[in-house]
């Protein structure tokens, strides 16, 4: 069986590796800065199955996909909801999914009204192509209703009123196509500067009730859709519960973790899922993991190999400010050992940025 990912970045790497023991599936990765209609065509018609390493896909390229949405996993239905912020939080509040209140704002006009509206602050997006908090912009008072609008406007936007989160979790599940689920367990995700620096699993302190609460939340999401292969659900922790942010129709960087720390990854279920093979367990296993990112410089990271329950992956790209060049996973029989490897590690690194005690 031939699959094809569109997208050759790391997490298309770390797909077609995943299941390298697998000799009935062939994997081939496409470059989508590459791209030509013709080159596209070739590349899906010499395929059974079609994949995507990411939901940015350009709308030209999407509807050339059409005509094949039935090898398309998982569906366009789900890639078009998680293209578009507005889709994706009507789709979370579809699947009985608390959110933040919104509105889509359309012209500056648009924009006091959200104030009036949903009040102070005021986070707002473009509603297609962010990542990594590019293309926001926070309102904390109702002057900054213009040069919001004048810095990312003249587009669709959506407006959402501010969350005060705890902090920041994700749960990442995967389908297959007979219906059938398997949760991963959720991790704290750490931000800084707008990009990932670390998760943990388990997400410190995290009771009973939010674990099956995001358990609950990311089953209602992949049924509502009838999604097939690895969706992440990004939550804010709350002290009211969790409420849903962002969604990625695709294996996270928060899942990372689960090349060494579950039976099976996000990355193998997805690929099973999407094959119409059986599921891979998703139990842990080390008591406690940590995904740490390498961010603009490798050269340090390197080092993680002498240490030991420290498995370095390197993407193999050109090092480059604020880019993620790879990530180091740290396993521990408990917190307190997987800490003290994330402090050796942590004084290989220049900016420090891996705290375990926070
Ligand atoms: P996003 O691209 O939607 O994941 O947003 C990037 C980051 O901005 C998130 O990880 C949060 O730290 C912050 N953020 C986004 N939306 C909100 C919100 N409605 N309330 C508070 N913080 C937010």
């Amino acid at each position: 069986m031939k699959v094809g990912i569109l997208g050759n970045g790391q997490l298309g790497q770390m797909l077609e590796t995943s299941i390298t023991d697998l000799k009935d599936i062939e994997v081939s990765l496409y470059d989508l800065r590459a791209h030509t209609d013709e080159a596209l065509e070739a590349f899906i018609a010499s395929v059974d199955i079609l994949s995507y390493e990411t939901e940015n896909i350009p709308a030209h390229i999407v509807t050339l996909l059409e005509p094949h949405a039935d090898k398309l996993y998982p569906g366009l239905n789900a890639l078009k909801t998680f293209q578009n912020r507005l889709l994706e939080k009507n789709a979370l509040r579809n699947a009985g999914i608390a959110t933040a209140e919104f509105r889509a704002v359309n012209s500056l006009e648009d924009v006091h009204t959200a104030v009036q509206e949903l009040g102070l602050p005021i986070v707002m997006k473009t509603t297609t192509e962010g990542y990594d908090g590019k293309g926001q912009f926070v309102l904390r008072t109702p002057d900054d209703a213009a040069p919001a609008w004048n810095s990312i406007g003249n587009r669709e936007l959506i407006a959402e009123a501010f969350v005060p989160f705890e902090r920041e979790t994700s749960v990442i599940a995967s389908r297959d196509r007979d219906g059938n689920i398997v949760v991963f367990p959720m991790t704290e995700n750490v931000h800084h500067e707008g990009i990932l620096r670390y998760s943990l699993y388990p997400a410190p302190a995290l009771s009973q009730e939010k674990a099956e609460q995001a358990e609950r939340y990311i089953r209602q999401l992949a049924e509502s859709l009838d999604y097939v292969g690895t969706i992440t659900l990004e939550l804010f922790d709350t002290e009211d519960g969790l409420v849903g942010n962002e969604v990625a129709p695709r294996v996270h960087n928060s899942g990372h973790w689960s090349i060494e720390g579950t039976e099976a990854s996000q990355f193998r279920n997805h690929m099973l899922a999407i094959t119409g093979k059986s599921l891979g367990a998703t139990e842990p296993k080390f008591s406690s993991v940590a995904m740490l990112n390498v961010i603009g410089e490798e050269t340090p990271a390197e080092k993680a190999e002498s240490i030991d329950n420290a498995y370095r992956h390197s993407y193999g790209k050109e090092a480059r400010p604020a880019r993620k060049l790879g990530h180091v996973t740290v396993t521990g029989n408990t917190d307190a050992e997987r800490d003290a490897t994330i402090t050796e590690l942590n004084a290989l690194m220049p900016e420090g940025i891996w705290p375990p005690n926070h």
